[in-house]
């Protein structure tokens, strides 16, 4: 069915909440028509439920090829449409190869054929020796780069130095494509602390020190490249400390171009609550105290963080040494892909944000960091025709047999939470309807300069 329309008492336009009837045409938003508009085509009526712009997930761990036992294209794109989301972006690891050459991108790009129940794009990566690799990447359609500053857990994607970052801005620059940085810098004096069953010990032993001088470290390389001329677009990845705040801030207020992300499970949860050897709840950087989270909550209502991503960082149970409750060799990473609306709406309603401001941070600013925004982030006419629709009042617990991505592992199952995802369209495509896939994936990459 390629002409039909959807309409609502409530949906999600131009920053607005209103009555609308969206005309769709060929999998694009054809036109937008008032409530009721007679139309010489199929008009599926979703009465009081919200028609919001499909979300974009731009941190998401997919793993293929070479690490599908931990997850892959397949089960983390349903798990996706799932959630209402209809465009995702890949991390360069910890799939094998790591994404830092573009023979390595070609093997991921093999590997998605007919797995994709969503629209996909793709990070590659910046290691201390791929900076000639890096034109040929970005050439070949990775939407931007990413490095790490500290242990990656993966020895085939070892961390860069300020060394590396000079050398690798002005090739992105010339792209006009973000650079993605994990920041938490070891800087020593923690290497003793030692990690028990206690999740505080952990959290002692990955200070928020780590990520404010990380932080303060991509300042300065962001100064210079502006004071070079290049103005290289940085991105802090899943930011958790507070403190770090006021850089950011400071950062944006000078001119340069710094965005910053953070994380449901850095919003949503606090660490007094996180009970003792639960490895679910082990990433790094750490998820910290309740007095932090509020504050990571100020900054995305005043503008210093820009937005909210999952970073689904799934892996077997038998890494997350969930038995023995080992979280020192548990592997870090959280897995929850398609709850991050319910759950960051539940937090979110009650201190006053609605889905037009969710939709802002889940879809449009996210859409506009992976350059994105010509198509996808928001109900608008000529873009591709992906929708969630949502049910902002129903409750539901959390269980493991909801899970869509590969190992049905979570740190929030038992967790009640409020809205539901009961319909999602990518290119017009109803691809997820209440719990079931329809037909078969036809998600597509994401490719630079192919969009
Ligand atoms: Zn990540």
């Amino acid at each position: 069915m390629s002409h039909f329309a959807l309409q609502s008492t409530q949906v999600v336009i131009a920053g607005n909440m209103i009555a609308a009837c969206v005309e769709i045409k060929d999998q694009l938003i054809h036109a937008i028509h008032p409530y009721g508009q007679a139309l010489n085509c199929e008009v599926k009526d979703f009465g009081e439920q919200v028609i919001m712009p499909g979300l974009v997930d731009s941190h998401v761990h997919i793993n293929e090829p070479g690490r599908t036992e931990w997850e892959g294209f397949n089960t983390a794109t349903q798990a996706a449409a799932a959630g209402g989301i209809t465009a995702l972006v890949d991390m360069p690891l910890n799939c094998i190869p790591v994404t830092t050459t573009k023979a390595a991108f070609q093997e991921k790009l093999d590997s998605v054929d007919d797995k994709l129940w969503v629209d996909c794009g793709f990070w590659g990566g910046v290691i201390p020796d791929n900076i000639d690799e890096l034109d040929g990447l970005l050439s070949a359609g990775v939407l931007g780069v990413k490095s790490f500053l500290i242990d990656s857990g993966i020895e085939e994607f070892p961390p860069v130095e300020a060394k590396d970052m000079r050398a690798a801005m002005p090739i992105l620059a010339k792209y006009d494509v973000p650079y993605l940085i994990h920041a938490e810098l070891d800087c020593g004096h923690f290497d003793d602390v030692e990690i028990t069953k206690k999740y505080d010990s952990f959290l002692e032993s990955r200070p928020k020190s780590w990520e404010n001088n990380a932080i303060s470290l991509m300042v300065d390389m962001a100064r210079e490249s502006k004071e070079a001329g290049d103005n290289c677009k940085v991105h802090i990845v899943h930011l958790s400390s507070d403190e770090a705040l006021s850089t950011i801030a400071q950062a944006k207020s000078e001119g340069l171009r710094f965005t910053a992300e953070t994380c449901p499970h850095y919003l949503t949860i606090a660490s007094e609550n996180i009970p003792d050897g639960k490895t679910l709840f082990k990433c790094c950087p750490p998820i910290r105290e309740n007095k932090n989270r509020e504050h990571l909550w100020q900054a995305i209502t005043d503008g210093r963080l820009d937005f909210i991503v999952s970073d689904h960082s799934p892996c077997t149970p038998e890494l997350k040494h969930i038995d023995t409750g080992d979280i020192e060799k548990a592997w870090g990473g959280i897995s929850a892909l398609q709850f991050g609306l319910s759950l960051i709406w539940t937090e979110a309603k009650d201190r006053g944000f609605t889905l037009v401001d969710l939709a802002r941070l889940m879809s449009l600013e996210t859409a506009k960091f992976a350059g994105l925004d010509g198509i996808k982030g928001a109900i608008k006419v000529g873009n591709h025709a992906d929708f969630c629709v949502f049910d902002p009042t129903i409750e539901y617990t959390i269980t493991t047999e909801m899970i869509k991505h590969k190992h049905n592992i979570t740190p929030y199952a038992g967790r009640k939470v409020f809205g539901q995802v009961n319909h999602t369209f990518v290119r017009g495509f109803h691809v997820y309807q209440q719990d079931e896939f329809i037909n078969s994936p036809i998600g597509r990459p994401l490719l630079k300069g192919q969009l």
